[in-house]
């Protein structure tokens, strides 16, 4: 059996000690909360020899996201799902990316999402998740 290895952050706006702020620092130097666009460009194209994450990111909106532009997101996320759970203003993004490490996986999602400003122009990161087997 293989060991399932989980990366996970709830993140506040209490500051995140060093060792967890160097976990979660992608190779482009960007928090993954914050997410990295070349981190998303390089997972669209990554090499199957990388492991696969399940990756799961929780957000907050200033305004709701339209349903149109939440199902928007499979079209241009590919493997990508926004949900809305019943908290309003709310959302969760999961999906697969496959990166070296854990920080990557996030920072490619949230970098998703930075690229795609008509699906969420301002959004909050609030807890990242992600998983491999
Ligand atoms: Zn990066």
């Amino acid at each position: 059996m293989r060991r399932r290895v989980t990366e996970a952050a709830i993140l506040s706006d209490h500051p995140q000690s060093p060792a967890d702020v160097r976990q979660w620092t992608c190779p482009h130097a960007q928090h993954a909360r914050h997410g990295c666009v070349p981190c998303y460009q390089a997972s669209a194209d990554a090499d199957p020899a990388l492991p696969l994450w399940d990756v799961a990111v929780w957000f907050t909106t200033v305004w709701p996201i339209p349903i149109r532009a939440l199902q928007d997101v499979h079209r241009h996320g590919r493997r990508f799902t926004l949900d809305q759970p019943s908290t309003p203003l709310v959302y969760i993004l999961s999906g697969q990316v496959r990166t070296a490490l854990g920080a990557e996986a996030v920072a490619a999602m949230v970098g998703f999402l930075q690229q795609n400003r008509h699906i969420v122009e301002e959004f909050t990161v609030t807890e990242i998740r992600a998983v491999h087997s």
